[in-house]
Formats: C-alpha cells, structure tokens, sequence
C-alpha cells in the first residue's frame, strides 16, 4: 500500500541530529493520523550519521534511507527523494531541526485547498540579519520579481509539492532553492504559510556567505531556462539583431558621407563602432541557431516533454 506522504530529507553530516529529527517527526506525525513515508537521503556523510539512520530504519519501516556515494549537494538530495516518494503529497524538510514538522498539518491544509505547492514562510527568522536574512530578503525579492512566482521564502525547506509536480522538477547545481519557480512551467498554483523556525542546536550549517553571489548568477540561469530553453534564437537573435541592424544604419550613412559628400571615412571612430556591430549581430545569432541546436538535442535526446497535462477528459493514447 502506497503512504499518503513521502517526506524527503536530505542530510549531510548532522550526527546529532538524526535521532531528535526521528522522535520529532513520529511525534509530529502521529498526531496527524496519516500514512506516510520519510526518505532520508544521507548525501555521503562522514560523521557517522549513517549507522544511526539504518538503526532507525531497523526500527522503523516507513524510515528509507538512500545513502549517496560521496557529497552531491542539497538539490540532488531532493532529486533522489522525488524520484523515490511514492506519497500522493511530498514533503521536504531539513534535517536539522530547523524546520518543525508540527506544521505539516498547516501546509497539508492549504494542500487540500488545491494548491499544487505550498511554500513555508520563515516570519520570524532566528538567524543572524547582515549575513543570512539581509542576503536571503533580496534573494526573494529579485527571484519573485524575475521568475513570476512571488514567495517572501524561497529559501525555507519546509514546502509540500502535489506528487507529479515534484517529480516533474528537474533540479541541477544548487537550484533547489527555485524549485517553485522551476515547477512553474508547467503551470501551478502555490500559497504559502507562515512556519516555525528554530534555533540550530546541533552541527553547523553548511553554507558560508558565498551562497548569496551564487544564488545570483543561479537567478541568470533560471531566468533564461523559464523564459527562453525552447526558443533560444529569441534571446540572442533579439539582442544580435539590434547590433546588427544599427551597425547596418551607421554603415550606411557613413557610405552616405563618403561617397556623397566625398569626405574621407577611414579615421572616423563611428567606423569602428559600425563594424563591432555587425559583426557582434552575426555572431548573436549564430550563438542563438547554435542554442537552438542544443535545446533539440536537449528535449528530444532525453524525451523530455514540453508540456505538463494537468488531466484528460476521453481515452488518450499512452499504452
Ligand atoms: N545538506 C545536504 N547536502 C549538502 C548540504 C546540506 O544534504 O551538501 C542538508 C543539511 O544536512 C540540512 C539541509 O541540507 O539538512 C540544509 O543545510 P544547512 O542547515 O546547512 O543550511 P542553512 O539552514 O544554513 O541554510
Ligand atoms: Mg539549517
């Protein structure tokens, strides 16, 4: 029998907190009377959280766990949960106490309401200001505005996704912290409630001040991958255009002043800049056929669909 709810958790090197993590979520869980799941995927710890997870499982069924090779990242750890969760709902969780699993209940709430995710919103942050919250603020701030899902915490763990969208995300890098706006291709509806954040009591974090530079440049890629994967050429052929048109007009004037007015041309720096522009317009759309290229071989090679089917009323064609 399939558990209502998988509950994924990626780990790494948290010793101390894998036991409070299992007493707080049974806890959490028993009151709330579901079938459920949890997936722990220990992502290459080295600090013996690994026996204390399979004792749990040894005690434990509804406790799997996937043990990665080697440290792969917070996002491939989501992956692997996803890929595994057989629960109609998916939950994620950090596996450092941070997030409270007593309010699970609250995000499965606004889950029955409909929403195909529902995100937890940190109010009452206990982390330092200049070096989490200032960064994580413009963080949400610059990702609502640019990808169209508006969240105030894109950072916080604790979110529900409806099955098919979870494993419908397709996550590299460190981009799990988009996964509501990576989902939002194919078109979903996300609330979000306010959770608990706690204190970390065990372990140390695992992310320095660097992320906030990262998070940035992995705003460009998310960007251009919602707006544009399957029409490159409209990225730069736009931008290759423009250069090319206007290097054109110079051209031509500058054909224009010599050959009409009979002045000499070759000194004049507006040349110059006539031919960076053509040039520069030939080059961006080559660069955008190339990426058109790609995005085909991108789909097709993995049979990836460019579309999400939410349901279908009459017989359909799959076997
Ligand atoms: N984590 C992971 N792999 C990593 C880094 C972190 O699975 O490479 C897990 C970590 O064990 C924790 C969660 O991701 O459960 C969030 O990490 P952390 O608490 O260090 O981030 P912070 O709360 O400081 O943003
Ligand atoms: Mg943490």
């Amino acid at each position: 029998m399939e558990p209502e709810l998988s509950i994924v958790i990626p780990l790494y090197n948290e010793v101390d907190n894998v036991e409070p993590l299992y007493a707080d979520v049974t806890a959490a869980m028993a009151e709330l009377g579901r079938s459920y799941e949890v997936i722990v995927v220990d992502d290459g710890s080295r600090d013996g959280s690994f026996p204390r997870l399979a004792d749990i499982h040894a005690r434990d069924e509804r406790w799997r766990i996937i043990r990665f090779r080697r440290n792969f990242g917070q996002a491939a750890g989501f992956a692997a949960g996803f890929d595994a969760a057989q629960g109609e709902v998916v939950i994620t969780l950090d596996a450092d106490l941070q997030n409270d699993p007593r309010d699970i209940p609250k995000l499965l709430a606004k889950m029955d309401e409909g929403y195909d995710i529902v995100s937890g919103w940190r109010m009452d942050r206990k982390e330092p200001f200049i070096s989490r919250r200032l960064p994580s603020m413009m963080a949400n701030r610059m990702i609502s505005g640019s990808t169209g899902v508006a969240l105030h915490d894109y950072g916080c763990s604790l979110k529900a996704y409806r099955r098919e969208v979870a494993k419908g995300i397709r996550l590299y890098g460190e981009l799990h912290r988009f996964m509501p706006a990576l989902a939002s291709w194919m078109g979903v509806t996300v609330a979000e409630v306010p959770v608990n954040d706690r204190k970390r009591q065990f372990g140390a974090s695992k992310y320095g001040i660097s992320r906030t530079f990262r998070v940035f440049l992995d705003l460009i890629t998310v960007q251009f991958f919602l707006g544009y994967s399957t029409r490159p050429l409209h990225v730069f052929g736009g931008a290759g255009l423009l250069a090319g048109g206007l290097g054109l007009l110079i051209g031509v004037y500058l054909t224009f002043v010599k050959l009409v007015l009979g002045q000499d041309i070759g000194t004049r720096p507006l040349l110059l800049l006539a031919v960076l522009l053509v040039l520069l317009g030939v080059q961006l759309v080559s660069m955008g056929l190339l990426a058109e290229m790609i995005t085909r071989t991108y789909y097709e090679a993995q049979n990836k669909p460019i579309y999400a089917v939410r349901e279908v009323l009459g017989p359909t064609l799959d076997v």
